[in-house]
């Protein structure tokens, strides 16, 4: 039997190990600096997102709070811009920050941004693909029939796919946010800096994930290439 789980290539994925605790660590730090901060105008997450929803003559998503923390997301089918519960109802930069960030993902909804809809279209295969792909590889390499560990590769080069496309969503849900907060003037230009350093480590999540993505298939590609 062949476990790629303990393959010595596994060293390949330290250096994203590494980036993905480090932006871990670097979200919860400026989330938390900034949670701590409160905005000139007052005005918390949910009023802020209501706002730039309004003002972007979006008048078919809502806005409602969910558990947990760091779990804000919008969602596309259920038109809902869900915040966590510091997010909502707190007028902290944090809370602005991810709010406007959140509406940022549903304005690119609304205008039919390329790189979302190619995303909403990964997501059933990049699911699927995420846990079928090991099931193919590791019966695949332990049958020793290449047919099933190529198909695996192929499923998880979705996988791969999925986070890349990712990429240029997130940040430009943030750039969005950024620009609509100073535009509105929903926060100053000494407070918008504070918003920009909260989403950037936020995006540094997903370059990390994209990374490890990326290493896990050249990982995958070297184990079969040496089998
Ligand atoms: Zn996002």
């Amino acid at each position: 039997m062949y476990y790629p789980m303990y393959d010595s290539t596994f060293i390949l994925l330290i250096p994203a190990i590494l980036l993905s605790l480090w932006a871990q660590f670097k979200v919860q730090g400026n989330f938390n600096k900034y949670s701590k901060v409160y905005s000139r105008s007052g005005i918390t997450g949910a009023q802020v997102a209501k706002k730039l929803l309004e003002l972007n003559g979006i008048t078919d998503v809502a806005v409602a709070a969910t558990q947990g923390s760091l779990t804000d997301h919008y969602h596309p089918t259920k038109k809902t811009v869900f915040l966590s519960e510091t997010v909502y109802g707190e007028s902290t930069i944090s809370a602005i920050a991810v709010a406007a960030h959140e509406c940022g993902h549903a304005i690119q909804h609304n205008v039919g941004y390329t790189p979302l809809t190619i995303r909403s279209m990964l997501v059933p295969v990049a699911n699927i693909g995420s846990y079928a792909s090991w099931i193919l590889l590791i019966a695949g390499l332990a049958f020793s029939w290449d047919p099933l560990v190529q198909i695996g590769i192929l499923l998880f080069s979705c996988v791969v796919l999925f986070q890349v496309v990712t990429l240029p969503v997130e940040f430009n849900a943030s750039s969005r946010a950024l620009q609509q907060l100073s535009y509105y003037g929903i926060l100053a230009n000494d407070e918008i800096q504070g918003g920009k350093k909260v989403l950037s480590a936020a995006a540094w999540t997903y370059v990390a994930a994209a990374v490890m993505a990326i290493l896990q298939l050249l990982r995958l590609i070297m184990i079969f290439r040496r089998d």
